[in-house]
């Protein structure tokens, strides 16, 4: 795992993109799986200026987004599918029949979970895909006590994320209870995985995945055994960590044609 320590949110969200705009240029067919939340908003916007200036283009990309409400029309403003246009999809050249996000309205959750991981294998796989991190540590909705080899399914939200993400509905009784999310175990299939986050209130999150036990109370902790994981932080964010020099100084040293693959 690979732990980058950055001044700043800015400096988060240019970096990450810079990852991202990289495997779009260097893959013919490039498969993103994608995060919503506030943490990513910063790389929406980079990506979306990175397209105007003609330095990406995205009429090759496939995306899979990590999860969606159950039972939230995907037009309500707190969906990620009403997100996802919002913040890059409505943004950029990439079409309609590429962008996958699981379906939270359908009867049967469960082909429609099945479905979804056939269409990642059938697309080949995730190059790239991009996460933020719960303040319990969890990864898309993977919240605690989640399996570690898990696939998409149903889960149910904790009350914490519940309250956390009822900034983005009117009152805290119309967030949902459920949503589909792509597994801990999909997750890690990916080839690259890019985690960042900012802000003291992940400070814990970030010290426990990185520096504590792999556990299923720490969701994100899977990715210690992944082999190609890179942690973007700011230095809030990295405030938990016990080796932060180390980080700093391996960072110094890396050549520059490393940077950002
Ligand atoms: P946030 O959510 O970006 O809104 O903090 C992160 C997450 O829950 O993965």
């Amino acid at each position: 795992m690979e732990v980058i320590i950055l001044k700043d949110k800015a400096t988060v969200a240019r970096e990450a993109s810079c990852y991202i705009a990289n495997t779009i240029r260097r893959k013919k067919n490039p498969v993103l799986g994608l995060a919503t939340g506030s943490t990513p908003l910063g790389v929406y916007e980079n990506l979306v200026e990175l397209y105007s200036n003609k330095e990406i283009d995205f009429s090759g990309v496939k995306t899979f987004n990590l999860d969606e409400y159950v039972g939230l029309n995907k037009n309500h403003k707190a969906s990620y599918y009403s997100y996802m246009m919002e913040h890059l999809f409505s943004k950029v050249n990439i079409s309609k029949e590429n962008i996958y996000i699981p379906n939270g309205c359908v009867e049967d959750v469960t082909s429609e979970c099945a479905s979804y991981e056939k269409s990642i294998v059938d697309a080949g796989g995730i190059d790239l895909q991009l996460l933020g991190i719960g303040r319990d540590g969890h990864i898309g909705f993977n919240e605690p006590s989640s399996s570690l080899s898990s696939r998409t399914r149903l889960k149910t939200l904790t009350e914490q994320t519940r309250s956390v993400n009822s900034q983005y509905f009117s009152n805290m009784d119309e967030v949902p209870y459920h949503v589909l999310t792509m597994g801990v175990g999909t997750i890690m299939e990916a080839r690259h995985i890019v985690l960042i986050a900012f802000g003291a209130e992940k400070s814990e999150a970030i010290a426990s995945f990185v520096e504590g036990p792999v556990t299923a109370m720490v969701p994100a902790s899977a990715l210690q055994y992944h082999e190609k994981v890179t942690v973007l932080v700011d230095e809030s964010a990295a405030s938990g960590l016990k080796r932060q020099d180390y980080y700093k100084w391996v960072y110094l040293q890396k050549p520059q044609w490393q940077q950002n693959v």
